[in-house]
């Protein structure tokens, strides 16, 4: 009988959405033991190759199959630190899912679906984690004679940090926010990702002798010069993409209108969602519109429906997208969830102009309807407007979550930085080293937006070849 793919336990929509509990509840050992041996433990593992740090994917799945969860937690851990986080939030179907040979062919044993290998992930993630596994003896003491600055707490900073500081190198992590995590903390919600699971891989930091500065702006508190002349042997920008993008259409300035960044920020960083414990502002209405097919939208979407529901409302959230459900670049499990949820989703819909009443605030979203054209750079199936489909949606709050830029703020103030035409900072793709000699940059700030586990491939790349320069062998 061929072996079934193990999904993992969820909340109840109707449960979840009264609240901000994490969804998706996670292996059991059994659930776990199951789903790894569907596993074919492939002679050439594809799936290693879909990942972009390269996890000993098979390996580990082999050690859970005889389970040995300790080896399976250390053998992810020697590629990806943060095994609980990527369990949760990496887009797998895009990386090691989609390499995975069981996509491909019919197979005797198990069922032609990939193998969860992000639940599996977590499950090892999880169980080092609670079993308190990683400890500061990973720490070796060879380069504790240089300090290397780490600008930025989101991913890329964090991991960079890890990789030096195993190394004995002392490092300093500047972040401009209050609290740490970039992304994983002001973007992504506590129901996908709870934020215990986000502090322990920051305590472990700590523990290894990470220091964290926050509250700490560099580029205005201090330059990249100024850093250099306190002893930074080397100084890695982790910046990220938090510059938000907007229509451009008319009306975009009424009250209520929200970028993505500023609502989850004030939901997910200044707690709004702990309401009213936490007076944080959100002026969440009766008709909530999210603009934009992402990871943000899903996540501003399904923030904004838990929000109404809070607050007495009856949840009326809608995403407004300008291509098919096809296109939509979210994970697929976040459009699952926000459609179990009940948000309501308008395809093919452009935004043309926003209508607000007498006090300034938005009350209406003038659309065009669209179809499917010819694909474009992107690879997606550009939207063509149907002239004269004119329609319009209510709406007392929108977010609109159409893509994020690089944070400019540092680059502003050195002039030697060079960048791209879309501001991102230029590097030397084999050492991630930018035009200034001893800054590398790694994660959003280079590639534009991307995934976790991209920016913690580029901030691993940058880590070694910061090792290479400060001791070459
Ligand atoms: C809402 C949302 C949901 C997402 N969901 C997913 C998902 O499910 N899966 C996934 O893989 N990816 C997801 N992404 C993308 C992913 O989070 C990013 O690709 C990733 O966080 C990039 O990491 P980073 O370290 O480069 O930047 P960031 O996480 O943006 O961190 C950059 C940090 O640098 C700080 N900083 C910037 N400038 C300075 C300065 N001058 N001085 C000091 N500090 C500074 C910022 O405050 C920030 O804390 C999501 C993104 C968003 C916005």
């Amino acid at each position: 009988m061929k072996k079934e793919p193990v999904k993992t336990r969820e909340l109840d929509p109707q449960v979840r959405t009264g609240n901000f509990q994490e969804v998706v509840l996670g292996y059991s050992e059994t659930e776990a033991l199951a789903e790894a041996s569907r596993c074919l433990q492939c002679a050439k593992p594809l799936c290693v190759g879909g990942c972009p740090v390269n996890i000993e994917i098979k390996k580990f799945i082999y050690y859970i199959q005889r389970k040995d969860y300790a080896r399976a937690y250390f053998t992810i851990r020697e590629r990806n630190s943060f095994a609980s986080i990527c369990g949760r939030v990496c887009p797998a179907e895009y990386q090691c899912r989609k390499a995975c040979v069981l996509n491909k062919k019919q197979q005797p044993f198990a069922s032609s679906e990939a193998i969860n290998i992000h639940f599996l992930e977590r499950f090892a993630g999880d169980y080092g984690k609670d079993n308190r596994l990683a400890v500061a003896s990973e720490k070796e003491e060879k380069f504790s004679e240089f300090k290397v600055a780490v600008v930025g707490s989101g991913p890329a900073g964090l991991c960079c940090a890890g990789e030096l500081a195993r190394k004995g190198i002392k490092v300093d992590i500047f972040e401009s926010l209050h609290k740490l995590g970039g992304v994983l903390r002001y973007g992504i919600p506590p129901f996908r990702l709870p934020a215990e699971v986000l502090d322990f891989e920051i305590n472990l930091l700590k523990q290894l002798g990470v220091n964290f500065t926050p509250n700490f702006l560099v580029g205005k508190a201090k330059s990249i010069k100024e850093l250099f002349a306190d002893g930074y042997s080397c100084i890695f920008l982790g910046l990220g993409a938090g510059v938000p993008s907007f229509l451009g259409i008319k009306g975009e300035n009424l009250n209520n209108i929200y970028s993505v960044n500023e609502f989850l920020t004030r939901v997910n960083l200044m707690s709004a969602y702990k309401f009213p414990e936490f007076h944080t502002p959100v002026n969440i209405g009766k008709h909530v519109l999210v603009v934009g097919g992402g990871n943000t939208a899903m996540d501003a979407a399904r923030v904004a429906l838990r929000l109404q529901k809070l607050k007495g409302l009856v949840p009326d959230t809608t995403v407004v997208y300008r291509r098919t459900e096809t296109e939509m670049p979210a994970r697929r499990l976040e459009i699952e969830h926000a459609k179990e949820e009940g948000i309501k989703f308008e395809f093919l819909t452009q935004p043309k102009e926003f209508e607000g009443d007498e006090q300034g605030f938005v009350n209406k979203l003038s659309c065009l309807r669209a179809k499917l054209g010819e694909a474009d750079a992107s690879g997606r199936r550009r939207p063509v407007i149907l002239e004269g489909s004119d329609f319009s949606l209510d709406c007392d709050l929108c977010v609109i979550a159409v893509g994020l830029k690089a944070n400019q703020i540092l680059i502003k103030e050195t002039a030697e930085l060079k960048i791209n035409q879309d501001s991102d900072i230029v590097v030397d793709p084999e050492t991630m080293e930018s035009s200034i000699p001893g800054v590398y940059a790694g994660g959003d700030i280079v590639g534009g937006e991307g995934t976790i586990i991209e920016a913690m491939g580029m901030a691993k790349i940058a880590a070694r070849a910061i090792i290479k320069k400060l001791a070459p062998v």
